[in-house]
């Protein structure tokens, strides 16, 4: 069958999507953002991922997150994006804010790995080929390397927004001390950190305790959560059992034995908190860290259009009551 040729709903911002200012800068982000970390591989039909792609557009999510190692296979999730840039969303490219990564293992051998000045130009060149990109709009380090300089992994970043092959700089997953060290480097050299990129959940909460929340809000970058949902955790996914075609199925990243009869009990309990505030549990859990106004966005996985259209609702209610978030701090801070 001929696809049609993809034009975007003429409605997609006025659709209800909400915008946050990202830090101190002139960027504004959708509170949800689409991440490709492992539903847009080769291995996903690729047609489901278009369809993805396409309805998160039209529906006002303009911010895709990808990795050069997304898929799997490694690269496979930038090569899908590259394919839909290439058929679909060409005519759209200034209304699409693109993210890469650099920092975990890509390629054999020494330069594929880490946070070497080697490895983070030719990864993301290899990125921008593969997505069909003159530019991305944020380039990030995707983990901190204690064995490289970090002056040495800054000035790659600097040097590559100066370069014009990303407009923006972030980090990811950096502590406290080594965000420091960035955000004054990443100044100091006239390319402000944009965002810090770190896990954040009701099941996880190291930016809350570690401070790395407040310190990005101190700094003017703004803070972009991955992996709200817990990986699926904190949606009605597991709470009868783990589907075939789950996450927590395959074993990999989310591993089966996460699931205990006492964590899912927990689940189920904040399943009834969420369903007396009218939403689904992966509404609520989107809403829990969207409450804090230092977030500026959330980066969600889905399987499904139906998933993400759940999870798009989420925003319609991001205010908790103080007896709300008693009860959820019950069941989830351990
Ligand atoms: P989530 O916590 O959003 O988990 C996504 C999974 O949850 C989906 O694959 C799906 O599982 C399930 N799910 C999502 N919505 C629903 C719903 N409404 N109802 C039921 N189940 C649902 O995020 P991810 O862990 O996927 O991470 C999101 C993004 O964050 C990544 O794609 C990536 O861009 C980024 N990220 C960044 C990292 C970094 O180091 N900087 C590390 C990890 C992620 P199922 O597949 O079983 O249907």
């Amino acid at each position: 069958m001929i696809e049609p040729i993809y034009s975007a709903k003429p409605d997609r911002y006025e659709s209800g999507m909400k915008y946050r200012r990202c830090g101190n800068s002139g960027i504004l982000l959708p509170e949800i953002s689409l991440g490709l970390w492992q539903n847009f591989g080769d291995t996903a039909p690729l047609d489901r991922s278009r369809q993805m792609l396409l309805h998160a557009f039209d529906n006002g999510i303009c911010h895709f997150d990808l990795a050069n190692n997304y898929g799997p296979s490694y690269g496979s999730a930038e090569a899908t994006f590259g394919r839909i840039m290439q058929s679909d969303l060409r005519p759209y490219r200034d209304e699409l804010f693109i993210s890469t990564k650099a920092g975990y293992d890509m390629w054999p051998g020494p330069y594929g790995n880490h946070g070497s000045r080697k490895y983070l130009i030719s990864s993301l060149d290899q990125s921008l080929r593969r997505m069909n990109l003159e530019y991305v709009d944020i380039f990030y380090s995707h983990r901190f390397d204690p064995d490289t300089p970090l002056e040495e992994t800054m000035q790659a970043l600097v040097d590559i927004v100066r370069s014009g092959k990303a407009l923006y700089a972030g980090i990811s997953n950096y502590p406290t001390e080594a965000a420091a060290f960035a955000y004054s480097y990443l100044r100091a050299h006239g390319v402000p950190c944009l965002l810090h990129q770190l896990k954040y959940s009701m099941l996880h909460r190291v930016p809350e305790t570690e401070g790395l929340l407040e310190q990005a809000a101190a700094e003017g970058t703004g803070f972009i959560a991955f992996s709200p949902l817990a990986q699926g955790l904190l949606t009605g996914r597991y709470l009868n059992g783990i589907p075939a075609d789950s996450r927590a199925a395959r074993n990999f990243s989310l591993r089966k034995d996460t699931l205990t009869p006492e964590l899912t009990e927990r689940l189920s309990k904040l399943n009834d908190i969420a369903a007396k505030r009218g939403q689904t549990l992966a509404q609520m859990a989107l809403a829990w860290v969207l409450k804090d106004k230092m977030v500026t966005s959330v980066i969600v996985g889905a399987s499904s259009k139906e998933q993400l259209d759940d999870n798009i609702k989420a925003i319609a209610d991001t205010s908790f009551t103080a007896e709300e978030l008693r009860m959820i701090n019950g069941l989830t801070v351990r």
